[in-house]
């Protein structure tokens, strides 16, 4: 199962609502998430892998060429699609249109219509008359069971691919970078927003604290320093919420070491893309 949609329309939410858990990081700001990441429920006898994807947007530079890339992959390699639209913009456009596909794609599509606690009674109405319409509220949980379950008659059978108790296929390390980044968006408001990057260069465990040793890149100097801000205050307050987040993620103390480095212009290079885990386009048909 794969969830698709614009930015900003809540499927970060939803995967994370579905899971149970706070897998993918949720932000005002669109494009927060890049990379796609796996969620797993599993439910009596019906397991599924879920797909949270980077908004399909149109690319201006590598690192959106490369986000767009992986929804489009994630899109080809799904068993059914949710397709989630804003309820708050009214009726949306076919996936493929909203894609730029040229084709629908192989699965079947659910369009789900998200942030239904905004809408007033006659928009929730005119909605409901759309044929196939699911209207869900991430934020609220009501109407994802509904959903859920149009999903599950539509994944086909096959023996479970992960342990019923996992939720996700990704490593912490990968988690913890993505808190550290996802705090940092929030304590920047608008500040840089797209040029921050976060690396873990170290994530030992085994002994309590757990010791993680972090870097945020950002593209220039200027930037660097409003990152860490006047006497570094910036960066030390975004390192103790990361910590708070962390503990949460892991249930263990934490000792975070968090440093600011600049790499000229990351997001345009393929190397560095790599580097912090963002997988380029396999072939250029996707
Ligand atoms: P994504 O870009 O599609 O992954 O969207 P996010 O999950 O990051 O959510 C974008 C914004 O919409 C965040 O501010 C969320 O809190 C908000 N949001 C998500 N789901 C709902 C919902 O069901 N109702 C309302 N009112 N807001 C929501
Ligand atoms: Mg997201």
């Amino acid at each position: 199962m794969t969830v698709a949609g614009k930015p900003n329309v809540g499927k970060s939410t939803l995967l994370n609502r579905i899971v149970g858990q706070k897998l993918s990081i949720v932000s005002p700001k669109p494009q927060s998430t890049r990379d796609r990441v796996v969620g797993i429920r599993t439910d009596g006898d019906v397991q599924m892998v879920i797909l949270d994807t980077p908004g399909l947007l149109t690319p201006a530079y590598e690192l959106q060429r490369v986000m767009r890339a992986t929804a489009l992959r994630a899109l080809r390699d799904a068993d059914v699609i949710v397709y989630l639209a804003d309820a708050t913009a009214g009726t949306a456009e076919p996936l493929n249109v909203a894609a730029g596909l040229e084709r629908p794609p192989r699965a079947p599509v659910i369009t789900a219509y998200n942030k239904a606690d905004r809408l007033s009674a006659e928009a929730r109405a005119a909605l409901a008359r759309e044929p196939q319409a699911t209207l869900v509220s991430a934020r609220s949980g009501d109407g994802v069971d509904l959903l859920l379950a149009r999903c599950a008659e539509l994944v086909p059978e096959s023996p479970f691919l992960y342990p019923e108790d996992d939720v996700s296929t990704q490593h912490l390390r990968f988690f913890a970078a993505e808190l550290i980044r996802e705090t940092t968006l929030e304590q920047l408001g608008d500040e840089l927003p797209y040029s921050i990057a976060c690396e873990i260069e170290e994530f030992r465990e085994g002994r309590s604290p757990t010791y993680v040793r972090a870097v945020l890149f950002v593209e220039r100097e200027s930037q660097k320093r409003i990152l860490i801000g006047a006497k570094g205050q910036r960066i030390r307050s975004i390192g103790q919420s990361s910590r708070k987040k962390l503990e949460a993620l892991i249930g263990d103390d934490v000792y975070l070491d968090l440093w600011a480095k600049v790499l000229p212009n990351w997001r345009k290079s393929a190397s560095a893309l790599a580097r912090f885990g963002y997988r380029p386009p396999e072939d250029s048909a996707t």
